[in-house]
């Protein structure tokens, strides 16, 4: 049996790439102890990966943000070929490329049945729902590797109906795993609908991915806001106006020099818990984009929340950001009558629309997000790039698919 080599989260700032056992088709111990299932995984496949992205999300385990222990493998964002299947899967075969949702889901569940999929009740005992290589998800091991072990296989693959097309558009399928489902479920959550007015927080993968989707589903203007005018200017690559918080000007004025208003139709949160406030070089503000999109959102409006939150955060900025409570203003919103969102995107309600979107060729979300592809073994310097704030959404490509 070949090894399998796979990203390792090693300390604050630290990853490696390291080998472990080639997977097998078995649940992980933390499920089978926590939830009494059996360990024998039937409905399991393997897949040897395409390709394989790092995430926002991931960073705030390396930056030392989550209580990952070290060790923990990495990797959410999986695209693979199928090459071997347990006797219970019936619907993808070996040589299938698919895609991969990065919430584990049983298929079997309340919640699945609901298309909750984020939520799912068997796949972690600790909480609802889970993921690959993830914190507090469950214990499954890392996709950010050369293979990987993906349970209830018929439920969770995404099959492209063709290789050749299929390899040919891979750096756009591959956001199908994780951002551009959830920058999509970020804007329609937010209501965008033709001729929305729309402001997305943050220019990282996840908010262009939101922005792209917003001009996808009939947006009239997408403004999206950071400090990182590298980031910015991709942004604007595209189509979009931004912002630049940064100067420390009010964003309602900024967002009514531009739409004529300082409020917007609807409004996304693409940052998340380590948001900074406002301002040159201003310091940590965990609360301040939940804030300003309530500010910035018409009475009425939708808020979409991916941007994530925590229940757990050792470098907080006080006593209570450290257990995830965070001064968020909810008077703003009340006052409002806003409708929040919040979560993980449960990827399976629009991956498949959105693999038909790439493969007719009306989206192009490996333009918009900048994908640049890397091997394994570039993978830590990947991490620290994407960590300074390059404007890229990292590609690791294990097997030299994409190079090929
Ligand atoms: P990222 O870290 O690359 O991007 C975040 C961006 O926000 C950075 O460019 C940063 O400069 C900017 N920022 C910081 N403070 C800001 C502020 N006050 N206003 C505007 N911009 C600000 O991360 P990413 O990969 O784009 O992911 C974004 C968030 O989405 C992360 O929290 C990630 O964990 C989360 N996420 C959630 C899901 C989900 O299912 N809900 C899935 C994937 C990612
Ligand atoms: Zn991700
Ligand atoms: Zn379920």
């Amino acid at each position: 049996m070949p090894g399998n080599r796979v990203v390792v989260y090693k300390g604050p700032g630290k990853v490696a790439v390291e080998t472990i056992d080639y997977p097998k088709l078995e649940l992980p111990d933390d499920v089978v102890k926590g939830l009494g299932i059996k360990k024998h995984a039937p409905h399991a496949a393997i897949l040897k990966l395409v390709t394989t992205n790092i995430c926002g999300s991931d960073q705030h385990m390396v930056r030392g943000r989550t209580t990952a222990p070290v060790g923990q493998t990495l990797g959410h964002e999986i695209t693979g070929e199928v090459v071997e299947t347990g006797d219970d899967v019936l619907f993808v075969q070996p040589g299938d490329i698919c895609s991969v949702p990065f919430n584990i889901a049983c298929g079997r569940c309340r919640m699945c049945d609901e298309g909750k999929t984020g939520i799912c009740l068997n796949v972690n005992p600790a909480r609802a729902g889970a993921a690959y290589g993830y914190v507090d998800m469950g214990g499954w091991l890392g996709g950010q590797a050369e293979y990987v072990m993906v349970p209830y296989a018929d439920f969770n693959l995404l099959r492209f109906p063709d290789r050749d097309q299929a390899l040919e558009k891979i750096l756009d399928l591959t956001m199908l795993s994780d951002i551009f489902p959830t920058g999509y479920h970020g804007a329609y959550t937010a209501g965008v609908t033709t001729g929305s007015t729309v402001y997305v927080a943050g220019a990282g993968p996840v908010g262009l991915a939101a922005a792209h989707a917003a001009q996808l589903l009939g947006a009239s203007v997408v403004i999206v806001g950071d400090m990182n005018e590298q980031r910015l200017a991709q942004a604007r690559s595209f189509g979009c106006e931004t912002v630049n918080l940064a100067q420390g000007a009010e964003l309602s004025e900024l967002i009514e020099d531009i739409v004529g208003e300082p409020e917007v139709d609807a409004a996304v949160d693409a940052v998340g818990f380590e948001a900074r406030g406002h301002g040159k070089d201003a310091a940590e503000a965990p609360a301040t984009v939940l804030n300003d999109v309530m500010a910035v959102a018409r009475a009425g409006a939708s808020l979409g929340i991916p941007g994530l939150y925590v229940t757990g955060d050792p470098g907080g900025i006080d006593a209570a950001a450290k257990i995830g409570q965070i001064g968020v203003r909810l008077g703003l919103g009340w006052a409002k009558s806003h409708a929040i969102t919040t979560g993980q995107c449960p990827v399976k309600r629009y991956n498949r629309k959105l693999m038909n979107m790439i493969l007719a060729g009306k989206a192009e979300i490996a333009k918009a997000v900048n994908a640049t592809t890397i091997s394994l073994d570039q993978a830590p310097r990947g991490y620290a790039e994407f960590d300074r704030g390059e404007a890229r959404k990292y590609v690791i490509d294990p097997h030299g698919t994409v190079a090929a």
